[in-house]
């Protein structure tokens, strides 16, 4: 269902957090400090994600990671292992910093064309930033068939939106909530929108396609984890979450009420509990899917052949605040916990290529 969006004019939240930061899992492990917490339950930060302590915490990417697999997250936040940079990911990063700056120029000259002039000078800045992104291309011809390629989204996110209608309250927003008793929560909204009235609309942006009808769980559990934060931030509901399908054209709208977003925190905290648990045990098992086909580990996976490495000394405590066991030897073990369709070979191949697959709705929402 592809809906245009209303009109929304700036309106000050003065609880709402100011700032940007570019990555909320970089967070995660980079190491433990004092933190922003006051006790009181709940709190937005108040500077930007490099100048503050890291504690901690959750995200809605990790938390569907350790959902998916296990030993996926392990690998993610503890370890830390480096994956090699992906087309569609790197296309992803570039059209949101094109979308967030062309909200910098005056109403009347965010324009497709305006839109599709930021793209070689936000291109050479991620590249200057991630290096590795220049080793994606074997050719010119193939980095500008690429390029074209975020051009065709950004033509498709005009035809979903007219943003000379639109004044963002906050672009590419750092917000993070501590949850009594829980687990800090973190992450980052592409778009905050605040109407006259004071209702928030929380927009995100996919570059992928949309899923279909009774696939959307994992969407709406980022979008639910964000209403969540912000609801225990402000002690307000975002009125509206919206998602917009770049890949085809589609938006999805959700509207949250309160009782859903309690049941969002209920299953957020028995995860938090469960990912310490995982990590005091040190048993993080593979939990093998289709979605193995994308996963850049397969090589270190016992569900594979593999074999995880050790997990770095003191790492399981900065990324989550809990001891592993003394007992060397024993970080990962056992086989699989589901036994899903294999992922190697060439359907493997195809299906990286194609992006993540989608998730039945019940399974995170
Ligand atoms: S290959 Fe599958 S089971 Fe193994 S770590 Fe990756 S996601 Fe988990």
């Amino acid at each position: 269902m592809s809906v245009p969006a209303p009109t929304l004019v700036r309106m000050s939240i003065s609880t709402l957090p100011t700032h940007a930061a570019p990555d909320p899992d970089a967070d995660v492990a980079a190491g433990s400090g004092t933190g922003t917490g006051t006790g009181t339950g709940t709190e937005t930060a108040a500077r930007p994600a490099r100048d503050r302590p890291r504690r901690p915490g959750l995200s809605p990417s990790r938390a569907n990671d350790y959902m998916q697999c296990p030993l996926l997250f392990r690998f993610r936040v503890v370890d830390k292992l480096p994956e090699p940079p992906s087309e569609a990911a790197a296309r992803g990063t570039l059209v949101h910093a094109v979308l967030e700056r062309l909200y910098d120029a005056p109403a009347g000259e965010r324009t497709e064309t305006s839109a599709r002039a930021l793209l070689p000078g936000e291109w050479d800045r991620l590249r200057t930033a991630e290096p590795r992104y220049a080793a994606m291309f074997a050719s010119a011809e193939q980095e500008e068939a690429w390029l074209a390629g975020a051009a065709k989204l950004l033509t498709t996110y005009f035809t979903l939106e007219n943003p000379t209608r639109l004044e963002p309250r906050e672009r590419e927003l750092f917000v993070e909530s501590q949850l009594d008793d829980g687990p800090l929560l973190r992450g980052i909204v592409d778009r905050l929108d605040v109407a006259p009235d004071g209702a928030v609309r929380v927009v995100d942006y996919k570059t992928g396609r949309s899923p279909r009808a009774g696939y959307e769980g994992t969407a709406l559990f980022q979008m639910r984890f964000y209403a969540l934060v912000l609801w225990r931030a402000t002690g307000k509901v975002p009125r509206m979450l919206q998602l917009v399908y770049l890949g085809d054209g589609q938006v999805l709208r959700h509207e949250p009420g309160e009782p859903e977003l309690v049941t969002t925190e209920r299953r957020v905290r028995w995860l938090w509990d469960s990912i310490q648990r995982t990590a005091r045990s040190g048993e993080w098992k593979p939990r093998t899917s289709a979605l193995c086909g994308w996963c850049a580990h397969q090589a270190l996976c016992p569900a594979f052949g593999g074999t995880p490495p050790e997990v770095p000394a003191g790492a399981v405590e900065l990324a989550l605040g809990v001891a592993p066991p003394a007992v060397e030897g024993t970080d990962t073990v056992g086989g699989p916990t589901t036994v899903g369709p294999p992922a190697a070979g060439p359907a493997a191949a195809a299906q990286r290529a194609a992006g993540p697959a989608e998730q039945p709705v019940g399974a995170l929402g």
